[in-house]
């Protein structure tokens, strides 16, 4: 097979984004590579697809452990044979995958870099042929990048251990001038083919605010996204668990993680999100290295970070499926004296002499600078990063909140008059809860009772999520369209009849996060994307793996407007793998069908 049978075989692509086939021909001529490529560019599938052409087999060296077991699973479900060797297996489980590992079993193996240094994996590997080692998230390598890791410097000894070299590659999605060279030089890589992509995230809305209440925003950002699976980040542990516990108490679906909680919780946490059983995490930046959830629909920093390309790196976790993702920065200057702290009281780092240590701390100072000129400056935000990357960028993205302004205005005329109507109908004197229940079509006791089910606008916003019904009706009660009593009963005002009966139009001025999320809703049939994301949900329990790896959302919102009809059809829906096709094909297609008669 050549590496485009590979590439829609196994992971049901038809072409090749930008930089990977760059990357996928020098490994394949037996050059060593190095890809710098923002987060959800796709730097897996640039050693992935080699890996499955090459004789031997191909490790990968990755820093987190959490990631491997998700990477793993969804190779495993695309038909590639693949393991992973980490500290979460028991001695046993690490036994049998090293005896499978020698047997030929598998073409790619995942292994933490910690894993080098033991005897019995250096002994498997003195007697397997490796044709590829790979070394994700490079720029742990490097003491100026923004993430050190020291075991990372043993890699290159581990490389001299082999009897025959193999090719070399190293991935990172932030890497500056000094930080490149470091990867050059610290792992051994042999002149290698470079492929630095650009850095724009098309599908990424960049908004920053500067609220007089963050924690109010926060909650407005919460409702405007609600039903979307969003993290939420903070610069301090205290910061996570205060918001956490406001949040909990508020209802929300949510969760947290920080580098102070017990192990086994910051699993279990983790999971919950991954597996959508969680709505919203709330994390330090120790969450999300590696996390490979694609769904992730917003990211919203509730502090500042320390410099862009710990800014980028998190947001761009956001929109990994390619689906249009928002990153709100909610930013004020108490975040710079507290990312001025983290800079003067740095971590102990005895390898490092005084004079290096001042010139890191000259350094840190600077990208503060500059991160802060980002949230306080008037450029365009998306072409602000991609300078600081080293991108040519003029003139204004129009898809950020400096380019569109924050504050833009959408017609909400026709969820008005349904409102309007349905307050009427209900005799003016139900409470803002009852006239969602009755909009979004939901019966309870006191709706019964009353038989308010059979008035004509029950169920009109059915499609609606019922925070967003909330919302209109918030905003209708503010700006003077209902009245509200004392006992919350809510009644028309003057202001209506225009509306209801003289045509008159009503424009609301919104956040453009907002306005995005009411257009995003148009093409979707949303009541068939609801049910396909339970069959998946269905699916994924039966086989023990998340939601995602069964199909991501982004294939699903694909078949939500497309609606295929027949296998072939399907296949030609991005993101199927074949292999999928055939294991999931029929039940995914039997369900379209049913909900299109
Ligand atoms: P990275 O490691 O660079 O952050 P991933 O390798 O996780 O990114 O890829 C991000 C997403 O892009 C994944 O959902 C992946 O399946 C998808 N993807 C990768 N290559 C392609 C391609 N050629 N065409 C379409 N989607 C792709």
């Amino acid at each position: 097979m050549n590496k485009y049978e590979i590439l829609n075989k196994y992971f049901g692509y038809s072409s090749f984004r930008q930089g990977q086939e760059d990357l996928i021909d020098g490994i394949l001529v037996g050059k060593d590579v190095m890809g710098i490529m923002p987060t959800g560019a796709g730097k897996s599938i640039c050693f992935q697809v080699p890996a499955l052409m090459l004789s031997g087999i191909t490790i990968v060296i990755s820093p987190l452990i959490s990631l491997m077991k998700d990477q793993v699973n969804s190779l495993i479900q695309c038909g590639v044979p693949c393991a992973y060797i980490n500290g979460s297996l028991s001695e046993t489980q690490i036994t049998r995958v090293m005896a499978e590992m020698l047997r030929g079993k598998y073409k790619i193996i995942y292994v933490a870099p910690e894993r080098l240094e033991t005897q019995s994996f250096l002994e498997v590997c003195g007697q397997v042929d490796i044709s590829m080692l790979c070394v994700d998230e490079a720029h742990c390598v490097s003491q100026w990048g923004h993430d050190f890791r020291p075991s990372y410097l043993r890699i290159k000894d581990f490389v001299a251990t082999l009897k025959k070299r193999p090719i070399l590659c190293a991935f990172t999605a932030t890497a500056t001038q000094k930080v490149r060279e470091d990867i050059i030089s610290l792992i051994g890589l042999n002149n290698p083919v470079t492929a630095v992509t650009g850095f724009d995230r098309e599908n990424l809305y960049f908004e920053v605010v500067r609220p007089k209440d963050k924690l109010v925003a926060l909650r407005r950002y919460l409702d405007l996204f609600s039903g979307r699976s969003g993290i939420v980040y903070c610069s301090s542990r205290k910061n996570v668990d205060a918001l956490f516990e406001i949040l909990t108490k508020e209802k929300y679906s949510v969760t947290k993680y920080h580098a102070g909680l017990p192990r086994q919780m910051r699993k279990e946490n983790q999971d919950l999100f991954i597996n959508d059983e969680k709505e919203i995490i709330v994390a330090t930046n120790a969450f999300g290295m590696g996390i490979d959830k694609s769904n992730v629909g917003f990211v919203i920093h509730y502090n500042m970070p320390g410099d862009i390309e710990s800014y980028y790196q998190e947001a761009g976790r956001a929109g990994r499926d390619g689906s249009d993702a928002d990153c709100i920065l909610l930013y004020n200057g108490a975040d710079v004296r507290v990312q001025r702290f983290f800079i003067d009281n740095p971590e102990e780092n005895d390898s490092l002499s005084d004079k290096e240590k001042e010139e890191i701390r000259r350094l840190r100072l600077k990208k503060l600078e500059l991160m802060v000129e980002y949230c306080t400056g008037n450029m365009c935000l998306r072409h602000y990063m991609l300078r600081y990357f080293g991108e040519k960028a003029q003139g204004r993205c129009q898809n950020c909140s400096v380019c569109n302004g924050n504050e833009t205005s959408v017609d909400v005329t026709t969820q008005g008059q349904k409102i309007f109507s349905c307050i009427k109908r209900a005799g003016e004197k139900e409470n803002r809860h009852t006239v969602m229940c009755l909009l979004k079509g939901k019966e309870n006791e006191y709706i019964k009772g009353k038989e308010l089910q059979k008035i004509k606008t029950f169920g009109a916003m059915e499609d609606v999520a019922e925070s967003q019904i909330m919302m209109h009706l918030d905003y209708f009660i503010s700006s003077g369209f209902i009245n509200a009593d004392s006992k919350g009963r809510l009644s028309l005002s003057e202001k209506c009849r225009a509306v209801l009966f003289e045509g008159k139009r009503i424009r609301k001025l919104l956040p453009k996060a907002e306005k995005n999320e009411s257009e995003k809703q148009s093409n979707l049939d949303v009541k068939l994307f609801l049910k396909l994301k339970l069959l998946r949900k269905e699916i994924a329990q039966k086989s023990g793996v998340p939601d995602f790896i069964v199909l991501t959302d982004a294939v699903l919102k694909n078949l939500a407007v497309m609606k295929p009809k027949s296998e072939i059809e399907l296949s030609r829906i991005q993101g199927i793998a074949e292999n999928k096709v055939k294991k999931y094909g029929a039940v995914f297609l039997n369900l379209i069908n049913k909900h299109c008669s």
